[in-house]
């Protein structure tokens, strides 16, 4: 039970959630997770005896904007498309690198210069 109200008290700071029929913040009653990405929530309308409304929530992790620098080899994320982005352009910088190391040691391409 304790361990339930420091749940509670640990999500309610972090992550707000409004009752869909009274508008009143719901309070994490328990959480269940079955994987590392995936977690059940009990939800529990604090408008006690007004409303009343008690519900089953999800929340999963559907996106990597940063990646781990610790990431669980057992966990696979989808990387956003704004990360993807990132990821190609370094790669990109990276070659372009390379090839600008490359024209260096060729002595036609200093000629060339305009
Ligand atoms: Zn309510």
């Amino acid at each position: 039970m304790t361990e339930h109200t420091e749940i509670a008290m640990h999500a309610g700071r972090r992550l707000r959630v409004d009752c869909p029929h009274c508008g009143s913040h719901m309070k994490v009653r328990t959480s269940k997770t079955h994987l590392p990405d995936y977690r059940e929530l009990y939800l529990n309308c604090t408008n006690e005896f007004a409303c009343g409304f008690r519900c089953k929530a999800s929340l999963g992790i559907i996106e990597t904007i940063v990646p781990s620098y610790h990431p669980n080899p057992h966990v696979n994320i989808k990387f956003g498309a704004w990360l993807k982005r990132q990821i190609r352009l370094e790669a990109e910088g990276q070659m372009r690198l390379g090839l600008e190391h490359q024209t260096k040691k060729e002595p036609h391409h200093e000629r060339r210069t305009h």
